[in-house]
Protein backbone atom coordinates (compact mmCIF):
# COMPACT_ATOMS: atom_id res chain seq x y z
CA UNK A 1 0.00 0.00 0.00
CA UNK A 2 1.05 3.50 -0.73
CA UNK A 3 0.91 6.41 1.81
CA UNK A 4 -1.77 8.35 1.54
CA UNK A 5 0.16 11.56 0.83
CA UNK A 6 1.11 10.05 -1.76
CA UNK A 7 -1.57 8.44 -3.09
CA UNK A 8 -2.85 10.48 -5.46
CA UNK A 9 0.77 10.94 -7.62
CA UNK A 10 1.71 7.81 -8.12
CA UNK A 11 -0.58 5.15 -10.21
CA UNK A 12 -0.09 1.42 -9.52
CA UNK A 13 -0.08 -1.17 -12.56
CA UNK A 14 -0.77 -4.49 -11.51
CA UNK A 15 -3.61 -5.64 -13.21
CA UNK A 16 -3.74 -8.86 -15.40
CA UNK A 17 -4.26 -7.94 -19.27
CA UNK A 18 -8.16 -7.90 -19.64
CA UNK A 19 -7.24 -8.25 -23.87
CA UNK A 20 -4.67 -8.17 -26.01
CA UNK A 21 -4.50 -6.23 -29.29
CA UNK A 22 -1.93 -5.53 -31.76
CA UNK A 23 -0.75 -1.64 -31.73
CA UNK A 24 -0.30 -1.90 -35.73
CA UNK A 25 -0.91 1.03 -38.36
CA UNK A 26 -2.38 -1.67 -40.34
CA UNK A 27 -4.82 -3.35 -37.85
CA UNK A 28 -5.44 0.00 -35.29
CA UNK A 29 -6.90 3.43 -35.71
CA UNK A 30 -4.58 4.25 -33.06
CA UNK A 31 -1.37 6.11 -34.22
CA UNK A 32 1.81 4.65 -33.60
CA UNK A 33 3.47 6.84 -30.17
CA UNK A 34 5.72 8.28 -32.18
CA UNK A 35 7.27 10.30 -29.30
CA UNK A 36 7.60 6.95 -27.07
CA UNK A 37 11.05 5.87 -26.11
CA UNK A 38 12.26 3.21 -23.29
CA UNK A 39 15.35 2.70 -21.21
CA UNK A 40 16.20 0.45 -19.19
CA UNK A 41 18.32 -0.64 -16.12
CA UNK A 42 19.75 -4.38 -16.04
CA UNK A 43 20.31 -5.81 -12.93
CA UNK A 44 17.09 -6.09 -10.89
CA UNK A 45 14.50 -5.06 -14.22
CA UNK A 46 15.72 -7.43 -16.85
CA UNK A 47 18.63 -9.55 -15.22
CA UNK A 48 18.28 -11.28 -11.62
CA UNK A 49 22.44 -11.78 -11.00
CA UNK A 50 24.80 -12.67 -12.84
CA UNK A 51 23.10 -15.34 -15.41
CA UNK A 52 19.36 -15.04 -14.66
CA UNK A 53 17.51 -13.21 -17.67
CA UNK A 54 13.67 -12.53 -16.56
CA UNK A 55 11.01 -14.10 -19.07
CA UNK A 56 9.18 -11.25 -18.81
CA UNK A 57 12.20 -9.09 -19.49
CA UNK A 58 13.01 -11.38 -23.22
CA UNK A 59 9.37 -10.68 -23.71
CA UNK A 60 9.46 -7.03 -23.67
CA UNK A 61 12.09 -6.80 -25.85
CA UNK A 62 10.99 -8.90 -28.23
CA UNK A 63 8.08 -6.53 -28.11
CA UNK A 64 9.45 -3.24 -28.71
CA UNK A 65 12.20 -4.72 -31.32
CA UNK A 66 8.99 -5.64 -33.38
CA UNK A 67 10.35 -8.97 -33.82
CA UNK A 68 7.04 -10.72 -32.07
CA UNK A 69 4.63 -8.91 -35.01
CA UNK A 70 2.54 -7.25 -32.20
CA UNK A 71 3.87 -3.36 -33.18
CA UNK A 72 4.52 -2.48 -37.13
CA UNK A 73 7.87 -0.94 -36.02
CA UNK A 74 9.90 -0.79 -33.41
CA UNK A 75 9.71 1.46 -30.18
CA UNK A 76 13.13 2.64 -29.60
CA UNK A 77 15.01 1.52 -26.50
CA UNK A 78 18.40 1.31 -24.46
CA UNK A 79 20.01 -0.04 -21.71
CA UNK A 80 21.43 2.22 -19.15
CA UNK A 81 23.60 0.19 -16.28
CA UNK A 82 25.88 1.42 -13.86
CA UNK A 83 27.79 -1.65 -14.55
CA UNK A 84 31.02 -2.31 -16.67
CA UNK A 85 34.47 -3.30 -16.72
CA UNK A 86 34.31 -4.76 -20.49
CA UNK A 87 34.38 -2.95 -23.93
CA UNK A 88 31.03 -1.86 -25.13
CA UNK A 89 30.94 -4.23 -27.90
CA UNK A 90 31.50 -7.18 -26.21
CA UNK A 91 29.27 -6.26 -23.60
CA UNK A 92 26.56 -5.57 -26.45
CA UNK A 93 27.18 -8.91 -28.22
CA UNK A 94 27.01 -10.84 -25.20
CA UNK A 95 23.58 -8.90 -23.67
CA UNK A 96 22.33 -9.42 -27.57
CA UNK A 97 22.58 -13.31 -26.61
CA UNK A 98 21.17 -13.34 -23.40
CA UNK A 99 18.20 -11.25 -24.12
CA UNK A 100 17.24 -12.53 -27.45
CA UNK A 101 17.28 -9.49 -29.17
CA UNK A 102 20.43 -7.96 -31.41
CA UNK A 103 21.13 -4.45 -29.63
CA UNK A 104 22.38 -2.02 -32.35
CA UNK A 105 25.47 0.37 -30.89
CA UNK A 106 23.43 3.00 -29.99
CA UNK A 107 21.13 0.36 -27.44
CA UNK A 108 23.63 0.15 -24.52
CA UNK A 109 25.36 3.02 -22.62
CA UNK A 110 27.63 1.03 -19.36
CA UNK A 111 28.89 3.26 -17.07
CA UNK A 112 31.90 4.18 -18.69
CA UNK A 113 30.55 4.80 -22.36
CA UNK A 114 29.71 8.07 -21.74
CA UNK A 115 33.53 8.83 -21.34
CA UNK A 116 33.94 7.72 -25.31
CA UNK A 117 33.06 11.70 -25.94
CA UNK A 118 34.51 12.92 -22.83
CA UNK A 119 38.38 11.39 -23.30
CA UNK A 120 38.98 12.72 -27.10
CA UNK A 121 40.79 15.60 -25.04
CA UNK A 122 42.71 12.81 -23.85
CA UNK A 123 43.57 10.33 -26.81
CA UNK A 124 47.21 11.62 -27.14
CA UNK A 125 47.77 11.86 -23.61
CA UNK A 126 49.20 9.24 -21.40
CA UNK A 127 46.43 8.27 -18.71
CA UNK A 128 45.58 6.24 -15.82
CA UNK A 129 43.37 3.39 -15.77
CA UNK A 130 42.09 2.01 -12.76
CA UNK A 131 39.54 -0.69 -12.33
CA UNK A 132 38.22 -4.14 -13.55
CA UNK A 133 39.31 -7.73 -14.17
CA UNK A 134 42.91 -7.42 -15.70
CA UNK A 135 43.95 -5.33 -18.59
CA UNK A 136 40.02 -4.94 -19.39
CA UNK A 137 39.60 -1.41 -18.42
CA UNK A 138 42.62 -0.46 -20.83
CA UNK A 139 40.67 -2.13 -23.49
CA UNK A 140 38.14 -0.28 -23.07
CA UNK A 141 40.27 2.72 -22.72
CA UNK A 142 41.80 2.01 -25.97
CA UNK A 143 38.37 1.06 -27.73
CA UNK A 144 37.59 4.85 -27.20
CA UNK A 145 40.46 5.89 -28.52
CA UNK A 146 42.74 6.52 -25.85
CA UNK A 147 46.79 5.95 -27.35
CA UNK A 148 48.07 5.85 -24.15
CA UNK A 149 46.16 3.91 -21.63
CA UNK A 150 48.05 2.64 -18.43
CA UNK A 151 47.18 0.63 -15.61
CA UNK A 152 48.34 -0.11 -12.07
CA UNK A 153 49.73 -3.10 -12.84
CA UNK A 154 52.25 -1.31 -15.69
CA UNK A 155 53.38 0.85 -12.71
CA UNK A 156 54.07 -2.02 -10.18
CA UNK A 157 56.53 -3.51 -12.96
CA UNK A 158 58.43 -0.27 -13.04
CA UNK A 159 58.28 0.17 -9.34
CA UNK A 160 57.52 -2.61 -6.70
CA UNK A 161 58.56 -0.48 -4.05
CA UNK A 162 55.44 2.14 -5.25
CA UNK A 163 53.16 -0.76 -3.54
CA UNK A 164 55.45 -3.51 -2.31
CA UNK A 165 51.71 -4.73 -0.10
CA UNK A 166 50.97 -6.47 -3.81
CA UNK A 167 52.89 -8.62 -6.24
CA UNK A 168 52.53 -8.89 -9.55
CA UNK A 169 50.93 -12.41 -10.74
CA UNK A 170 52.49 -14.25 -13.28
CA UNK A 171 48.87 -13.21 -15.47
CA UNK A 172 49.59 -9.58 -15.07
CA UNK A 173 53.26 -9.78 -15.42
CA UNK A 174 52.16 -11.12 -18.76
CA UNK A 175 50.14 -7.97 -19.65
CA UNK A 176 51.92 -5.24 -17.93
CA UNK A 177 53.70 -3.07 -20.08
CA UNK A 178 57.25 -1.99 -19.53
CA UNK A 179 56.77 1.83 -18.85
CA UNK A 180 59.58 4.70 -17.84
CA UNK A 181 56.88 6.83 -15.63
CA UNK A 182 59.28 8.91 -14.60
CA UNK A 183 59.02 10.32 -18.14
CA UNK A 184 55.30 9.98 -18.19
CA UNK A 185 53.38 13.19 -17.61
CA UNK A 186 50.00 11.68 -16.43
CA UNK A 187 47.21 13.80 -17.44
CA UNK A 188 44.10 12.14 -16.16
CA UNK A 189 42.77 9.26 -14.23
CA UNK A 190 39.99 7.49 -15.19
CA UNK A 191 38.01 4.78 -12.69
CA UNK A 192 35.86 2.89 -15.06
CA UNK A 193 34.96 -0.05 -13.00
CA UNK A 194 34.97 -1.82 -9.10
CA UNK A 195 38.87 -1.54 -8.26
CA UNK A 196 40.04 -5.25 -7.25
CA UNK A 197 42.87 -3.79 -4.92
CA UNK A 198 41.64 -0.96 -3.66
CA UNK A 199 44.98 -0.04 -1.15
CA UNK A 200 46.98 -0.29 -4.04
CA UNK A 201 44.74 1.87 -6.13
CA UNK A 202 43.96 4.61 -3.58
CA UNK A 203 47.94 5.07 -3.09
CA UNK A 204 48.25 4.85 -7.11
CA UNK A 205 45.60 7.95 -7.27
CA UNK A 206 47.06 9.86 -4.50
CA UNK A 207 50.33 9.75 -5.83
CA UNK A 208 49.26 10.61 -9.31
CA UNK A 209 46.79 13.50 -8.12
CA UNK A 210 49.64 14.83 -5.66
CA UNK A 211 52.38 14.92 -8.64
CA UNK A 212 54.40 17.64 -9.96
CA UNK A 213 53.39 17.91 -13.76
CA UNK A 214 51.96 14.35 -13.87
CA UNK A 215 55.39 12.59 -12.96
CA UNK A 216 54.79 9.94 -10.46
CA UNK A 217 57.81 10.04 -7.67
CA UNK A 218 57.28 13.91 -7.84
CA UNK A 219 55.02 16.08 -5.23
CA UNK A 220 53.52 19.63 -6.18
CA UNK A 221 54.76 21.98 -3.70
CA UNK A 222 51.74 24.01 -3.64
CA UNK A 223 49.02 21.70 -2.39
CA UNK A 224 46.01 23.76 -2.21
CA UNK A 225 45.12 24.06 -5.92
CA UNK A 226 42.82 21.37 -7.55
CA UNK A 227 45.53 19.97 -9.20
CA UNK A 228 46.80 19.48 -12.29
CA UNK A 229 45.66 15.67 -13.07
CA UNK A 230 42.04 15.73 -13.26
CA UNK A 231 40.05 12.06 -11.88
CA UNK A 232 37.00 10.77 -13.58
CA UNK A 233 34.67 8.39 -11.88
CA UNK A 234 32.22 6.23 -13.85
CA UNK A 235 29.77 5.07 -11.36
CA UNK A 236 28.81 6.34 -7.69
CA UNK A 237 26.85 3.14 -6.62
CA UNK A 238 27.86 2.86 -3.09
CA UNK A 239 26.59 -0.71 -2.75
CA UNK A 240 24.98 -3.49 -5.65
CA UNK A 241 23.43 -6.83 -5.74
CA UNK A 242 25.72 -9.37 -6.61
CA UNK A 243 24.84 -13.62 -6.23
CA UNK A 244 25.55 -13.24 -2.45
CA UNK A 245 22.18 -12.30 -0.18
CA UNK A 246 23.93 -9.27 1.11
CA UNK A 247 24.57 -5.87 -0.94
CA UNK A 248 28.39 -5.55 -1.51
CA UNK A 249 30.29 -2.54 -2.06
CA UNK A 250 31.07 -0.83 -5.50
CA UNK A 251 33.04 1.87 -7.08
CA UNK A 252 31.05 4.68 -4.86
CA UNK A 253 32.38 2.79 -1.34
CA UNK A 254 35.97 3.25 -3.20
CA UNK A 255 35.40 6.69 -4.10
CA UNK A 256 34.21 7.60 -0.11
CA UNK A 257 37.53 6.07 1.18
CA UNK A 258 39.55 8.04 -1.75
CA UNK A 259 37.59 10.89 -0.76
CA UNK A 260 38.54 10.51 3.17
CA UNK A 261 42.06 9.67 2.22
CA UNK A 262 42.64 12.33 0.26
CA UNK A 263 41.37 14.96 2.79
CA UNK A 264 43.40 13.20 5.84
CA UNK A 265 47.10 13.21 3.41
CA UNK A 266 46.41 16.65 2.18
CA UNK A 267 43.47 18.57 3.75
CA UNK A 268 41.67 19.28 0.75
CA UNK A 269 38.12 18.07 -0.44
CA UNK A 270 38.84 15.69 -3.45
CA UNK A 271 38.40 16.93 -6.79
CA UNK A 272 36.58 14.77 -9.24
CA UNK A 273 34.17 14.77 -12.33
CA UNK A 274 31.47 11.93 -11.80
CA UNK A 275 29.57 9.82 -14.49
CA UNK A 276 26.77 6.98 -14.42
CA UNK A 277 23.07 7.09 -13.33
CA UNK A 278 21.77 9.44 -11.76
CA UNK A 279 24.27 11.80 -12.91
CA UNK A 280 23.08 14.34 -15.78
CA UNK A 281 25.96 13.45 -17.76
CA UNK A 282 24.89 10.35 -18.32
CA UNK A 283 21.19 11.17 -18.95
CA UNK A 284 22.33 13.67 -21.41
CA UNK A 285 24.95 10.94 -23.14
CA UNK A 286 21.53 8.30 -23.24
CA UNK A 287 18.99 10.63 -24.65
CA UNK A 288 21.68 11.60 -27.64
CA UNK A 289 21.99 7.82 -27.88
CA UNK A 290 18.31 7.55 -28.05
CA UNK A 291 18.55 10.02 -31.19
CA UNK A 292 21.89 8.47 -32.39
CA UNK A 293 19.60 5.11 -32.79
CA UNK A 294 16.29 6.79 -34.17
CA UNK A 295 18.79 7.78 -37.22
CA UNK A 296 20.98 4.79 -37.56
CA UNK A 297 17.11 3.34 -38.48
CA UNK A 298 15.55 6.32 -40.93
CA UNK A 299 13.69 7.48 -38.41
CA UNK A 300 13.38 11.80 -37.27
CA UNK A 301 15.88 11.94 -34.28
CA UNK A 302 15.04 15.41 -33.88
CA UNK A 303 11.34 14.58 -32.77
CA UNK A 304 10.19 14.84 -29.05
CA UNK A 305 10.62 12.09 -26.75
CA UNK A 306 8.50 10.79 -24.21
CA UNK A 307 11.25 8.81 -22.55
CA UNK A 308 9.97 6.19 -19.71
CA UNK A 309 13.27 4.61 -17.54
CA UNK A 310 12.97 1.16 -15.94
CA UNK A 311 14.75 0.76 -13.07
CA UNK A 312 14.75 -0.85 -9.50
CA UNK A 313 16.78 1.41 -7.86
CA UNK A 314 15.02 5.34 -6.58
CA UNK A 315 18.19 7.03 -5.26
CA UNK A 316 19.83 5.72 -9.11
CA UNK A 317 17.18 4.93 -11.77
CA UNK A 318 14.35 6.51 -11.27
CA UNK A 319 16.33 9.97 -8.89
CA UNK A 320 18.31 10.63 -12.52
CA UNK A 321 15.18 10.35 -15.00
CA UNK A 322 13.01 12.53 -12.80
CA UNK A 323 15.39 14.99 -12.47
CA UNK A 324 15.87 14.93 -16.47
CA UNK A 325 12.22 14.79 -16.95
CA UNK A 326 11.69 11.47 -18.10
CA UNK A 327 9.07 9.25 -17.11
CA UNK A 328 9.84 6.64 -14.73
CA UNK A 329 8.85 3.45 -13.59
CA UNK A 330 9.95 1.43 -10.33
CA UNK A 331 9.81 -2.29 -10.47
CA UNK A 332 9.82 -4.66 -7.77
CA UNK A 333 11.98 -7.22 -9.23
CA UNK A 334 15.43 -5.83 -7.73
CA UNK A 335 16.58 -3.55 -5.11
CA UNK A 336 13.29 -2.41 -4.23
CA UNK A 337 10.77 -4.66 -2.97
CA UNK A 338 8.13 -2.55 -1.52
CA UNK A 339 7.37 -4.85 1.76
CA UNK A 340 5.62 -2.17 3.89
CA UNK A 341 4.15 -0.14 0.99
CA UNK A 342 6.20 2.32 1.19
CA UNK A 343 6.74 4.95 -1.25
CA UNK A 344 10.87 5.59 -1.39
CA UNK A 345 12.30 9.11 -1.64
CA UNK A 346 12.64 9.48 -5.49
CA UNK A 347 9.00 9.08 -6.47
CA UNK A 348 8.51 7.34 -9.39
CA UNK A 349 5.73 7.67 -12.21
CA UNK A 350 4.24 4.33 -11.45
CA UNK A 351 5.08 1.68 -9.29
CA UNK A 352 4.99 -1.85 -11.31
CA UNK A 353 5.03 -5.61 -9.95
CA UNK A 354 8.00 -6.50 -13.39
CA UNK A 355 9.26 -4.82 -16.32
CA UNK A 356 6.87 -6.47 -18.35
CA UNK A 357 3.58 -4.73 -16.85
CA UNK A 358 5.81 -1.44 -16.62
CA UNK A 359 6.19 -1.22 -20.52
CA UNK A 360 2.57 -2.41 -20.62
CA UNK A 361 1.15 1.02 -18.15
CA UNK A 362 3.61 2.67 -20.12
CA UNK A 363 1.98 2.14 -23.79
CA UNK A 364 -1.63 1.56 -22.63
CA UNK A 365 -1.02 5.58 -21.00
CA UNK A 366 0.49 6.56 -24.28
CA UNK A 367 -2.42 5.17 -26.62
CA UNK A 368 -5.08 4.08 -24.27
CA UNK A 369 -4.04 0.33 -26.04
CA UNK A 370 -4.01 -2.53 -23.86
CA UNK A 371 -1.77 -4.80 -25.72
MG1 LIG B 1 19.45 -2.17 -11.02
Amino acid sequence: MLRSSRRRTTEIFKSTLASRRSLNSHSSSVPFPEKLAFAFDIDGVLKQGHHNVLPQAKRVLQLLSGSDGRLSKPIPFLLITNGGGVPDEERRAALSSELGVQLGPDQLVQSHTPLRDYVKKYQEKPVLVIGGAGESCRRVAESYGLKHAYIPQDIIKWRPAIWDRTQLTKGEESFAKTVDFSQIPLSAVFVMHDTHDWGRDIMLILDTLSAKDGILGTRRENRDDQGEVELVLSNADVEWRSDWPISRLGQGAFRLSLEAVYKATTGLQLPYKQFGKPFKATYDFSELSLRRYLSSVGRNPDVPLNVYMVGDNPASDIAGANAHGWSSILVRTGVFRDPNGEVPEHEPTVIADDVEKGVEWAIRRETGLIL
